[in-house]
């Protein structure tokens, strides 16, 4: 379920775009224009299970090696290019 306030500083969240960056072993991976819920106070997203998921897909695909690194910027990616 959605919260609609931080559960940090209660802050409002609203509908914006963030940047996923995970940590993959000794690599690091940053999802671009990933849509979420951003705490207008302290800037913590969260995400809706559909989003939760295609970052999951992503990752298995990152593991998997089967993932084409969008060539603008070395392990920078876009969430909405890379999901059909
Ligand atoms: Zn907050």
């Amino acid at each position: 379920m959605m919260p609609d306030k931080c559960s940090f500083c209660k802050g409002k969240l609203v509908k914006g775009k963030t940047e996923f960056v995970v940590k993959v072993g000794d690599k690091v991976l940053a999802i671009k224009d990933v849509s979420a819920y951003i705490c207008e106070e302290c800037g913590e997203a969260y995400y809706t299970p559909n989003i939760s998921k295609q970052i999951d897909e992503l990752m298995e695909k990152f593991h998997t090696s089967t993932l084409l690194m969008h060539p603008m910027a070395a392990g920078e990616l876009s969430l909405s290019e890379t999901v059909a």
